[in-house]
């Protein structure tokens, strides 16, 4: 028989992140977001807690647990802060998980337990100007010259990579011809600071404004040889496997969003009056909030889904892409459902669904937009 409950281990992963994101999260969020402040001090307790750890092994640092456990603490930040959520979830899933997943004994030694700790973030740079679905395209090179590789090139919308914490940035980079004339793409471990790259200013975004995100470029950086991330030629196929785990995580942080509009609703209504009752008492406003539910739970079971089929070996591409798809249109649609419930309040900054309905657009976005999910899921049928 299937069975979705949490174990009580995950339950108590789920509520202490839970209390942390009602007790610490959320009384800083909207200065945050209205100062467009990077949260340093939560970033350090979530350190100190071990999230950037969760699905790490012990000997690095980490906390010994899965890839499940770093998305159930995903979705609660993600209920009442979505840039303190993004920045576990690039911290983890692409900042740290790349040398997990393909680093050497000694690149883990390396990077791992700071990166673990929280104490450092790594920063994922494959986006560049004129390559972001179609990532392949990338120009940025690098070449070796005298047991050094020299990297030249630009990156775009990078989060946790301008943060006075960043040691780390892996980039992808052409570094020769493939025998069949494609571009041979490499992965390159960048540390922070390195003469020649520079964190640009940071964007102005519409939402998630206290996470971080830059231009990069890179102008003559040279690294030692050894940092090249895995085998020569195969950084571009092991950036496509980090993002396929990552469209989980993702998910994860959108059904957080989408619950956390459903919940904010719940409560509004129940004490919001309008001719003389409750809001919630015309079916008009209890049915929205009802679809919502439906979104956040549907939305929640994908991503359980995805993850089973993950940490079982099994094949799980097409799920994960289905429940990035579902959590981060879940997370849109309860955004501007939740705001039209709060009605003229829910336009004010102040309310945590105003900043959802800012924050939930790049769900459908990031890491692989929408179209890009659907792309996957129809080559996946045959199409
Ligand atoms: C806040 C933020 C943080 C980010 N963080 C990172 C990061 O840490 N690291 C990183 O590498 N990148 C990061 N990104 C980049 C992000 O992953 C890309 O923006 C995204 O993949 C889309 O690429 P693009 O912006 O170039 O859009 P394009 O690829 O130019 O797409 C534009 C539109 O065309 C559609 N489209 C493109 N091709 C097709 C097609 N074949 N069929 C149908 N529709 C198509 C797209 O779906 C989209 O709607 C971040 C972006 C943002 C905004």
């Amino acid at each position: 028989m299937l069975d979705t409950r949490l174990t009580s281990e995950q339950e108590q992963l789920r509520k202490t992140v839970q209390e942390f994101a009602r007790e610490v999260v959320a009384p800083v969020s909207a200065h945050h977001d209205e100062t467009r402040t990077f949260p340093y001090d939560v970033v350090r307790q979530m350190g100190d807690m071990g999230l950037f750890g969760l699905p790490f092994p012990e000997e690095h640092g980490g906390m010994g647990g899965d890839y499940f456990a770093l998305c159930l603490a995903l979705e609660e930040l993600g209920k009442v802060d979505q840039s303190v959520a993004i920045t576990l979830e690039a911290g983890v899933s692409l900042g740290a998980m790349p040398v997990h997943r393909f680093g050497t004994d000694a690149q883990k030694a390396r990077w791992l337990p700071e990166l673990c700790a929280g104490r450092a973030l790594g920063a994922f740079g494959l986006t560049e100007a004129g390559a972001g679905s179609d990532a392949g395209g990338t120009r940025t090179t690098a070449v070796l010259q005298d047991g050094e590789w020299v990297i030249n090139g630009t990156k775009a919308f990078i989060t946790n990579s301008g943060t006075d914490i960043t040691r780390l940035v892996t980039v992808t980079a052409v570094t020769g011809t493939t025998a069949s004339g494609k571009k041979e793409i490499s992965s390159l471990l960048v540390p922070v600071p390195t003469p020649g790259f520079t964190a640009e200013p940071a964007y102005s975004k519409v939402g998630w404004h206290a996470s971080d995100t830059h231009p990069l470029s890179f102008d003559d950086v040279r690294v030692p040889e050894e940092n090249l991330l895995g085998e020569r030629g195969r950084g571009y196929a092991g950036f496509l496997q980090i993002l396929d785990e990552g469209r989980i995580a993702i998910a994860a942080l959108a059904v957080g969003a989408a619950q956390g509009c459903v919940d904010e609703s719940v409560a509004y209504a129940r004490q919001r009056e309008a001719f003389g009752r409750p809001i919630g008492q015309n079916q008009a406003v209890a049915f929205k909030i009802a679809r919502m539910e439906a979104r956040a739970h549907t939305a929640r079971t994908a991503y359980y889904d995805a993850a089973a089929k993950m940490l079982a070996g099994l094949p799980f591409k097409k799920e994960a892409s289905i429940a990035k798809l579902v959590a981060g249109e879940a997370a849109m649609d309860n955004a501007r459902d939740a705001t039209q419930v709060h009605g003229g309040y829910g336009f004010m900054n102040e309310y945590v669904v105003a900043r959802h309905y800012r924050d939930s657009k790049i769900l459908e976005i990031g890491e692989g937009t929408t179209e890009v999910q659907l792309m996957l899921i129809s080559r996946d049928l045959g199409l």
